[in-house]
């Protein structure tokens, strides 16, 4: 018998773990968690560092990064942000640093440090943290021969256990989805976010690990050949998609940020396209293809002895150009004096809109996360507390709230975590 139980031991059940019980040190807490590890995410997080977060302290700034939860989140980031998250290691002696794109990690590079961090600090406050226990059914009960309380009898397959408030921090766990959606809620359906593209494609092959700041707009769902052109047409206006960032050509296709972005703000789309669709690629995002073509008519001009090829005229690396050029039938003797019209305009085009194919998507091993979880309409985002039945809290993956990659999905675990934590510790209930 408890006062709150958390269900799932990953970074929102312990981070909310912690804080009820400092806010409220009589409480009896305990963390169910089917494993029997606890923290596994958080040991694997960023590359084995931990993105703890991410240095961007205005919330109106923060949100932008959540495909789902924009809005929503706006409130709870006034009420803790990145700073606090900060705070918080620093209280317990770890040192956070940022690194050149705002990323956030412990300075021992170690996302141990955050587990141990995590794990003593449990121990200190006297939560209870019963590994090993799957919960297979929640329900709501009432004080009686078989209840010894009103709240909540939490089952895992050996045991039933009751508390008389219940914090669901599941993450994306399938089972847990379909408990709450017999409680009333509406779970919308999963999919995946922070994917990279697959692409077979000359251009790109063969020169894996090169890198480039590009825009990509990704252009239309790739049909099969029975669906009529007017369908076609609909679907690329309605749902084009841009971003600009750094682009990572890999051994399968593209990744880095201007792709991850694209992955996680059409998470839903690219999932019903069944992750076939073109996209369209500038290479120098501030050229446009007539801007390119009198760039490259001026070179013309200045390098004619040379070979194209070997002149590498604009800030692209230079094993991208080669492969550039060749796409433009522009074959390796030619000389920029000798080069037709026709062929720099093909080229212009390569740099700046040159279209690509994706035949289905990669796993990001950073880190990956799952759009979809609870109706964000159903909760209260000034406690974390369920609007469908009383003295249930969530925090974490398990609601429809997910970011681009960068530690801002363990952001959104520490805001959730801290707030229904205060929410917890603070409701008065009458046992
Ligand atoms: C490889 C990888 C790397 C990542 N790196 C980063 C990063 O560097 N920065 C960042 O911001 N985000 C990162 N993420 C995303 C981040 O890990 C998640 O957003 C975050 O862990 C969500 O926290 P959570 O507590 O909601 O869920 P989780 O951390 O997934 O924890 C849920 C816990 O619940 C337990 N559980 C599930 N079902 C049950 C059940 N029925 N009974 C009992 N327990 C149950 C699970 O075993 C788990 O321990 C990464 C993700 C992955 C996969």
């Amino acid at each position: 018998m408890f006062d709150v139980i958390i269900v799932g031991g990953g970074a929102a059940g312990f981070y909310a773990a912690i804080h009820i019980a400092e806010a409220n040190p009589a409480f009896k807490i305990a963390i169910l968690e089917r494993g029997k590890e606890v923290l596994t995410k958080v040991k694997v997080s960023g590359g084995g560092r931990c993105n703890v977060t991410h240095a961007e302290f205005d919330p109106n700034e923060l949100v932008k990064n959540y495909p789902r939860g924009e809005k929503e989140l706006r409130g709870p980031f006034h009420t803790y942000c990145s700073g606090d998250t900060i705070a918080f290691f620093d209280k317990r002696g770890i040192t956070l640093k940022i690194e050149e794109d705002g990323r956030m990690f412990p300075e021992s590079n170690t996302s141990q440090t955050i587990v141990d961090c995590f794990t003593s600090e449990a121990e200190r406050l006297g939560i209870k943290l019963l590994r090993n226990s799957s919960v297979v059914a929640i329900e709501t009960v009432q004080k009686s021969e078989e209840s010894p309380l009103d709240g909540w009898m939490i089952a895992s397959i050996q045991k039933k256990y009751y508390a008389k408030k219940l914090l669901v921090t599941t993450g994306s766990n399938p089972k847990i989805w379909k408990l709450l959606e017999k409680l009333g809620h509406t779970i919308v359906p999963p999919v995946p976010s922070l994917f990279t593209f697959n692409i077979k494609d000359d251009r790109i092959d063969g020169i894996p690990g090169v890198s480039a700041y590009a825009s990509v707009e990704v252009l239309e769902k790739t049909l099969p050949s029975k669906v009529t052109i007017n369908l076609k047409s609909k679907v690329a206006s309605k749902a084009l998609l841009v971003s600009e960032g750094p682009l990572l050509i890999t051994h399968w296709g593209m990744s880095g940020p201007a792709i991850l972005k694209l992955s996680a703000w059409g998470a839903r789309m690219l999932n019903d396209w069944n992750y076939r669709f073109k996209i369209k690629v500038n290479w120098l995002p501030e050229y446009e293809e007539e801007g390119m073509l009198q760039l490259l008519l001026q070179i013309k001009g200045v390098e004619a002895k040379k070979t194209v090829l070997r002149t590498n005229a604009v800030a692209i690396p230079k094993r991208l150009w080669v492969h550039l050029v060749k796409a433009s039938d522009i074959s390796e003797e030619v000389k920029w004096a000798d080069v037709t019209k026709i062929q720099l305009q093909q080229l212009a085009k390569e740099l700046t809109a040159g279209e690509y194919q994706v035949d289905g998507k990669s796993t990001f091993k950073e880190e990956f996360v799952t759009a979809g979880g609870v109706d964000l309409k159903e909760i209260n985002f000034k406690t974390y507390e369920s609007k469908i039945v009383t003295n249930l809290f969530f925090a974490g993956e398990v609601i429809n709230v997910d970011a681009i990659t960068g530690g801002f999905n363990f952001q959104n675990a520490w805001t959730s975590g801290y707030i229904s934590a205060q929410a917890i510790a603070a409701k008065k209930i009458s046992s």
